[in-house]
C-alpha cells in the first residue's frame, strides 16, 4: 500500500477562499471588515518571518492587517497596555501575540489579557474551558487545522480510535478534546507513555505532535491507519517531521508531508478564527 497524501495546502487554499468569501458577506451586511491585530516583541528573525506570513495572508483574505511591532526592550506594563487597547478597540477582531516573548516578559500575563472572543490563537485559559466544557468558542488553529484536514479527506472521526501523540496546550490537549467531541475514541501518549507503538499500532488515526523526528515509523502504523504529522523540525536536507516519512507512506491510508501538511492549515485556521471573531462582535 502507498499512502493517499493529504495535501494541506490546496485545502488550506479552499479554507483560505472561502474566508474571503465570508469577509466580503460581513463586509456587505455589517459595514464591518475583519481586522487582525498581530503583536511582535524584538526582532527574533523566525518570529518576523512567521507574522509576515499571518499578515499578507490577512491582507490577501480581504481583511485589515492592524499589526503592532515593539521594541525588544518593551517592558511587561507596556505590552500590557497595548493589549488591553486592543481589547477594547472595536477595529480589532483578533489578537495574536506572537511567541515566543524576549525573556523578560511573561507570556502567560500577557495572553491572559486578551479576551476569548479575540483570542484567534486559542491558547488562553478561556478558551481553553470553553473547549474542554464543549460551549462554543475561538478552538487553537493547529488543532482545528489538523481536523479541517481529516474532515477535507472524508476521514471517518465517529467511533474511531485515534492516538494522540503529544499533550501539550498548544496541540496535543485542544486536538485531543476536539477529536473527542467528534466522537472518536481518543488515546492521549505523551514522553512517559510506556511502549509508545504498541497504543499507535491499534490506531484508525494516529496524530505525531511530539516535537520528536522520525518517532512514528511503520512499526507503530496499522496497514491502512490515517497518519497525521504535526511535527516540524528543520534539518540540512530541509524539513521533516515526527513520522519517518518513507516508512510509513508504505504502510498508511493516508498520510501528511512535512512540509505541505498540517503547517500550511495553521494559518489558514488563524483566518478562520477571525473571520468568526468579527462575526460574533457584530452580532453581540
Ligand atoms: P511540546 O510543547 O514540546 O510538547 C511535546 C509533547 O510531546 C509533550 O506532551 C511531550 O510529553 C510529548 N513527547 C515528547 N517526547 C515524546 C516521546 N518520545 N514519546 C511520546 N511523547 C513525547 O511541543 P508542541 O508545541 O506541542 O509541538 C509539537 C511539534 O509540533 C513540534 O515539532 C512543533 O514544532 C510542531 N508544531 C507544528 C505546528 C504547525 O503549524 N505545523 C504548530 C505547532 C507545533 P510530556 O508532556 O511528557 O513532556
Amino acid at each position: 500500500m502507498t499512502a493517499v497524501l493529504m495535501d494541506g495546502k490546496s485545502v488550506a487554499a479552499r479554507v483560505r477562499e472561502d474566508v474571503a468569501d465570508q469577509v466580503e458577506t460581513l463586509v456587505e451586511q455589517t459595514g464591518v471588515r475583519p481586522g487582525l491585530a498581530t503583536i511582535l516583541v524584538g526582532d527574533d528573525p523566525a518570529s518576523q518571518v512567521y507574522v509576515a506570513s499571518k499578515r499578507k495572508s490577512c491582507v490577501a483574505a480581504g481583511m485589515l492587517d492592524l499589526h503592532r511591532h515593539l521594541l525588544a526592550t518593551t517592558t511587561q506594563r507596556e505590552l500590557e497596555a497595548v493589549v488591553d487597547e486592543l481589547a477594547g478597540d472595536p477595529a480589532v477582531s483578533g489578537i495574536l501575540v506572537q511567541l515566543p516573548l524576549p525573556d523578560h516578559l511573561d507570556p502567560d500575563a500577557v495572553i491572559a489579557r486578551i479576551p476569548a472572543s479575540k483570542d484567534v490563537d486559542g491558547l488562553t485559559t478561556a478558551s481553553a474551558g470553553l473547549l474542554a466544557r464543549g460551549l462554543p468558542g475561538l478552538r487553537p488553529c493547529t488543532s482545528a487545522g489538523v481536523v479541517e484536514l481529516l474532515d477535507a479527506y472524508s476521514i471517518p472521526l465517529d467511533g474511531a480510535h485515534a492516538v494522540v501523540v503529544g499533550r501539550s496546550a498548544l496541540v496535543g490537549k485542544p486536538l485531543a478534546q476536539l477529536l473527542v467531541a467528534r466522537n472518536a475514541t481518543v488515546t492521549t501518549c505523551h514522553s512517559r507513555t510506556a511502549s509508545l507503538a504498541e497504543h499507535t499500532v491499534r490506531a484508525d488515526i494516529v496524530i505525531a505532535a511530539a516535537g520528536v523526528p522520525g518517532l512514528i515509523d511503520a512499526r507503530g502504523v496499522r496497514a491502512g491507519a490515517t497518519v497525521v504529522d504535526v511535527g516540524i523540525h528543520r534539518t540540512p536536507t530541509g524539513l521533516c517531521g515526527d513520522v519517518d516519512f518513507h516508512s510509513v507512506r508504505a504502510v498508511a491510508g493516508h498520510l501528511t508531508p512535512v512540509p505541505g501538511g498540517v503547517g500550511p492549515m495553521t494559518i489558514a485556521m488563524l483566518l478562520s478564527n477571525t473571520v468568526t471573531a468579527a462575526r460574533h462582535t457584530v452580532s453581540r
